[in-house]
């Protein structure tokens, strides 16, 4: 059978990959007799050595060998990329299978990749990894992963994950952690499910396997399920109501600081934002969160984090720049309560009048307060009902202002591994396909992206009102990070 490789896409002008003849089109074979298999596996091989021998085909089959100098560094070349692998679970409470119907192909795609989980911090539950890919894993130092336990438990693993191949995670773990390969875990955590004794088990599980040195489980999160109101013809989960989020605050908000004492001071058992906005709490001082904010993309200390830079900012020259600016913030539910307390110290300090609306998820149902998953069309009805409560006048504000974590992709990271990372769709896209300039040209004033702080903020608004976010012309460079709560629970 012949040898697959991966195709070389670009190579740089007076480049290594040039000078050896290497050209677009043609397919890396191997780096040191070694099977070329994907970008991250390229990279692996490339830099191993500071010497390089390639083989090489040419599109019309012929072969050729190449022997390079590259100092242990790239070549020069942009490779294809792959195909994102798709996961052999069926997780009770798998996002893919809420979602309303009718929107765009990749959002139902039910990825699962370990790559991805290197690359961008994903949660893989290692479904699709058998041992040679965890062996890859080993050799190739992919370290750390992030990998969703959910249950340590194989009888309740199985009933969460809905595969009854997949109970045993404890091997696939121990596999990684005796090659030296460290991991973040998570588990999401439904009631009568998985908490209770099932829980304290994994927690127990996880903790054993924490060790000084490479091979270790670095942190353990647990985040409340997320269900929508898209479940006909799925099992029955119960969802975390507010009294179940209060009790699970007080009971296990001291034992992340009985585990800190016992990790040396730092973080290890994380309990994720959501936990204390659906109980309506407070989220905790910085202390409880890992210093290198561990697991924040997972929805564990984002409130904080904002909270700590806005503190700051407000006392900056910088955040003068919000003077008399008569702006609507959007977002979700979970997020707007600290948000607002944010929007009303700054117009005291600098006399701006930031407004900041909750917006109702129609789309997803109302149970979902995350802003990630807010839908285009949500945005618009809460805009419009802004409005209409005050007087209804065209120019009722200078500017509206939209989650960035609502424009990016969540379940299609086809997409980010694609775009290397750009996790907002450069032309702005919300879930269900409206665009900021539709939006934008809706409601007759400018609509903008959050960013991921105030200062991101007020870039945007700025760059607004140079007429950015406008029709084509926003593809000039935004930020790109999120502000408000990513999906959390919905990306197990
Ligand atoms: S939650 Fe993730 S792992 Fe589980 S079925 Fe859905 S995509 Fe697969």
């Amino acid at each position: 059978m012949a040898q697959k490789g991966v195709q070389v896409i670009t190579v740089e002008p007076g480049s290594l990959a040039e000078e050896a003849g290497i050209r677009p089109g043609d397919t890396l074979l191997e780096i040191h007799g070694e099977a070329v298999l994907d970008q991250l596996n390229y990279q692996f091989l490339i830099t191993r050595e500071d010497q390089a021998l390639l083989r090489v085909r040419r599109p019309d089959g012929s072969t050729f060998e190449a022997d390079l100098e590259n100092g242990g560094e790239g070549i020069g070349v942009d490779l294809a990329q792959d195909e994102v692998k798709v996961c052999k679970q069926n997780c009770v409470f798998c996002f893919v299978h809420q979602m309303p119907k009718g929107f765009r192909k990749s959002l139902y795609l039910k990825d699962e990749d370990v790559r991805l989980s290197f690359l961008y911090g994903h949660f893989t539950t290692l479904s699709s990894s058998d041992d040679a890919e965890l062996d890859r894993i080993v050799r190739e130092r992919l370290s750390p992963i992030h990998v969703s336990v959910h249950a340590t438990d194989p009888v309740a693993r199985i009933r969460v994950v809905g595969n009854p191949r997949e109970g045993d995670i404890l091997r696939k773990l121990d596999r990684l952690l005796a090659g030296g390969i460290d991991v973040h875990t998570q588990a999401v955590v439904a009631p009568g499910l998985n908490d209770g004794a099932i829980w304290q088990r994994t927690l127990d599980d996880l903790w054993a396997r924490r060790r000084e040195g490479r091979g270790s489980v670095l942190s353990l999160s647990c985040v409340p399920v997320g269900l929508t109101a898209h479940r006909e013809g799925l099992p029955d989960v119960q969802d975390v109501d507010p009294a179940f989020a209060r009790d699970w605050v007080s009971r296990w908000t001291p034992e992340v600081r009985k585990y800190t004492k016992d990790n040396g001071g730092e973080p290890w058992l994380l309990l994720a934002d959501e936990w204390f906005t659906r109980a309506g709490l407070e989220v905790p001082g910085r202390g409880f969160y890992s210093g290198s904010w561990a697991q924040l993309e997972n929805g564990v200390g984002l409130v904080r984090r904002f909270l700590e830079h806005s503190r700051r900012f407000i006392k900056s020259p910088k955040a003068k720049g919000f003077a008399g600016r008569r702006v609507l913030l959007l977002t979700g539910a979970s997020f707007a309560p600290a948000l607002s307390r944010v929007a009303a110290e700054l117009n005291r300090t600098v006399g701006s009048h930031l407004r900041v609306v909750p917006a109702k998820n129609f789309s997803f149902g109302e149970t979902v307060t995350v802003a990630g998953l807010l839908c285009g069309e949500d945005l618009k009805y809460a805009a419009h009902a802004d409005r209409e409560a005050k007087g209804g006048r065209a120019d009722w504000v200078d500017a509206v202002v939209v989650p960035s974590s609502s424009l990016r992709t969540h379940t299609g990271p086809t997409d980010q591994y694609t775009l290397r990372g750009f996790v907002v769709r450069e032309e702005g896209t919300f879930l269900d396909d409206l665009t900021l300039p539709q939006l934008a040209a809706d409601l007759g004033v400018p609509a903008v992206p959050s960013g991921a702080n105030l200062s991101h903020l007020l870039d945007h608004l700025q760059a607004a009102d140079r007429g950015a976010f406008r029709g084509g012309a926003l593809r000039s460079a935004f930020h790109t990070a999120g502000l408000n709560l990513p999906q959390g629970a919905y990306n197990p």
